[in-house]
C-alpha cells in the first residue's frame, strides 16, 4: 500500500473573473466586478478611473 501524506491545504480552482483595474500606472488597485456596485467605479486607492479586464483568480465560494 502506498503511503504518502496529503497536504491539508485545499486547492482553490482558478477561474477567469471580470475585474475593474485602476488605469493609473502607479497604482495596483483593482476589485472584482461582482463586488462593485457602481457602473463605472473609481479606484478605492487613488480615485482614478477604472477599466474592465479579465484576470484568472481563485474562485470565490
Ligand atoms: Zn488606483
Amino acid at each position: 500500500m502506498m503511503s504518502f501524506s496529503r497536504r491539508p491545504k485545499e486547492e482553490v480552482p482558478e477561474v477567469e473573473t471580470n475585474v475593474w483595474s485602476c488605469t493609473s500606472d502607479d497604482c495596483q488597485g483593482w476589485m472584482r466586478e461582482s463586488y462593485s456596485f457602481a457602473a463605472e467605479p473609481k479606484c478605492p486607492l487613488c480615485q482614478s478611473a477604472m477599466a474592465q479586464e479579465v484576470r484568472v483568480l481563485p474562485e470565490m465560494k
